[in-house]
């Protein structure tokens, strides 16, 4: 027994060294205070690695030579690998990006007019499975950590800058919306948020973030303690007999319990004035109607929003269609005519699969990947009170 445990020690490996891409400022100061270091440094390194982006301790000139040649030492800036990148004839970027394990997610930047948009993934797969996003059918794999959704920031400001004034296609703002639940990954995205908008790392105000939920709403209860970056929720359904069926999530937290919550966050920012955007996913015949865009006016009332109608990509296996473009205007004049702002997102980079609800990632492992995602998918039905 003794031996055996003294082989262990022998051959275990040399300790992994830490990553300090996903260390917010809090994270850094406890760091460097354990290292007998002033607490300044977090913000030092921070300004570093995500301003400057330099990753190599040796470059960073205003740390003495001791305490750099400790950090090469015992901790490193591991970003994730780009795969590949793909242009589409729009502009819009598409990144796949292999995370640790060896699955990738995506990421997507849209150029707007006036505004670039960078779409972070938060999770490899996802467990919610809403019946028209395709990144639900894939399943769902991991959370992925704040260093991996941070650096996917990283790589894309690296590339394109934060400036307009410098690049057409400068990334001015970051939202949550690509594959994954932001608020079932609550710890690290909110690390990763608070980086997105911390002066010394990429300083985006906290109306150029924006988180997007399904509607988690213990989560969604907590989320105002800790951070104040923009507010999404995913509706897509005027009534909870519909959204029962395309969010699966509602029949735990149904529409009037997530809206609730939703005020409660916004009662708790300093600024009184802002809102909540509602996506509305417009799929034909599903949720176009007339009548359902007046019952979704009533509905909102009492909630300072406004309206983000999304025409539904479809993506192979899905039986949905588009919504037709009449239906899709009448929808909005009838939100507009109602007294609300309501816009509709165009739909970018379709012609590199990168448009919203397109994104599917890769997952070396398929075996251990539907295996994974049952296992996901019982656990959170469990957890959410869901029937299977
Ligand atoms: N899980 C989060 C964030 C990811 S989805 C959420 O639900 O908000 C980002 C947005 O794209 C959501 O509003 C989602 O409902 C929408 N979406 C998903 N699939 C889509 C599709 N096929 N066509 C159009 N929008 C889609």
């Amino acid at each position: 027994m003794a031996s055996q445990q003294l082989d262990n020690s022998v051959t275990s490996p040399v300790l992994e060294k830490v990553n300090l891409l996903g260390m917010g400022e809090d994270s850094l100061v406890a760091y460097f205070e354990e290292l007998g270091e002033r607490k300044f440094r977090a913000r030092q390194l921070l300004k570093w690695i995500h301003a400057r982006g330099v990753i190599d301790f040796d470059q960073m000139t205003d740390m003495s030579k001791a305490l750099r040649q400790h950090l090469s030492e015992t901790a490193e800036v591991r970003l994730p690998e780009v795969v590949s990148r793909h242009e589409s004839a729009d502009g819009t970027i598409k990144w796949l990006i292999k995370t640790r394990g060896g699955s990738s997610v995506e990421t997507v930047f849209i150029p707007e007019k006036g505004r670039g948009t960078l779409c972070v993934s938060s999770q490899i797969g996802c467990t919610l499975d809403c019946s028209f996003c395709a990144t639900g059918k894939q399943g769902f794999n991991r959370d992925l950590d704040a260093a991996e959704i941070i650096g996917q920031v990283w790589i894309a400001v690296r590339e394109l800058g934060t400036d307009l004034a410098e690049n057409a296609r400068a990334v001015t703002n970051v939202v949550l919306m690509g594959m994954g639940e932001p608020l079932l990954n609550f710890d690290n995205v909110v690390e990763a948020v608070n980086l997105m908008m911390h002066d010394c790392a990429y300083g985006y105000s906290k109306r150029r973030v924006t988180l997007s939920t399904a509607g988690v709403v213990p989560a969604l209860d907590r989320l105002g303690d800790v951070t104040d970056v923009s507010l999404a929720i995913s509706l897509h359904a005027p009534n909870d007999a519909l959204r029962d069926q395309l969010v699966p999530l509602n029949r735990k937290y149904p529409i009037t319990c997530l809206l609730d919550s939703a005020r409660r966050y916004l009662d708790k920012l300093p600024d009184q004035r802002r809102k909540i955007t509602v996506e509305y996913t417009l799929i034909d015949k599903v949720n176009d109607r007339p009548e359902q865009a007046r019952e979704l006016a009533a509905l909102l009332r009492n909630t300072p929003c406004k309206i983000n109608l999304i025409p539904f990509n479809p993506f192979p296996g899905s039986h949905y269609r588009r919504v037709g473009k009449g239906a899709m205007y009448r929808f909005r004049d009838i939100l507009q005519e109602a007294g609300y702002t309501a816009t509709i997102r165009s739909t970018r980079g379709e012609d590199i699969a990168a448009a919203c609800g397109q994104l599917a990632g890769a997952v070396n492992d398929r075996t251990r990947r539907s295996q994974r995602y049952r296992e996901a998918r019982v656990e959170s039905r469990a957890v959410k009170g869901i029937e299977a």
